[in-house]
């Protein structure tokens, strides 16, 4: 299996590269932003509880995303692996996905991160606030609070897979065509 780790701050373009890697590679895109946010779309319980969180730019508590994700990855037992987007994004949930996948006899192949600094990001979700109709996007605070999020309790996972030499660093900065071509060389290369 390859089980790839698109890691990176809002706004790096995890989602729009994700679909070009599922496309080129055969895998399975797990966003766990996609699936909090179909879960508030259908007005699941479990929706209504992380809107409580995502609409403050908080993280949805480990427990609750973590049993989310094995249920995700339970539906596609025998793909040809994994795009994990926006997961892990806490020590506890990185140390619970590699957990979980040596139980399926498989692990995390690499993290590829996606580097972009702060400025350009902010630029980025300003832009993508006019057409997503995302409440995280639309208040300049609840983007402040994200990228505080990130840089305090997600950016520390780059180290965990690090300490593995599993970590790849990717120029985030260019066109969507420019960074999936490095996003590819750096897959074909492992
Ligand atoms: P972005 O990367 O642009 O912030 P996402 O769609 O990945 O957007 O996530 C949106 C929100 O969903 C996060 O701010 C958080 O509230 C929640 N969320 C997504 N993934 C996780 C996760 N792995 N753990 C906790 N909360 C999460």
């Amino acid at each position: 299996m390859l089980n790839i780790v698109l890691f990176g701050p809002p706004g790096a373009g995890k989602g729009t590269q994700s679909e070009r890697l599922i496309e080129q590679y055969g895998l399975i895109h797990l966003s766990t932003g996609d699936v909090f946010r179909a879960n508030i779309k259908g007005e699941t319980e479990l929706g209504q509880l992380a809107k409580s969180y995502m609409d403050k730019g908080q993280l949805v508590p480990d427990d609750v995303t973590i049993n989310m994700l094995r249920s995700e990855v339970m539906k596609h037992e025998n793909s040809a692996g994994f795009i994990f987007d926006g997961f892990p994004r806490t020590h506890a949930q990185a140390l619970a996905l590699d957990t979980f996948l040596a139980t399926l006899n498989t692990e995390i192949t690499s993290m590829l991160a996606l580097e972009v600094e702060e400025e350009e990001l902010k630029e980025r979700l300003k832009k993508r606030a006019e057409v997503s109709g995302r409440v995280d996007d639309a208040d300049p605070n609840v983007i402040q609070n994200r990228i505080q999020v990130y840089n305090n309790e997600t950016a520390p996972v780059k180290s965990f897979y690090q300490a593995q030499n599993k970590y790849i660093a990717i120029d985030g900065i260019g066109s969507i065509d420019a960074i999936t071509s490095r996003l590819f060389a750096a897959i074909d290369s492992l």
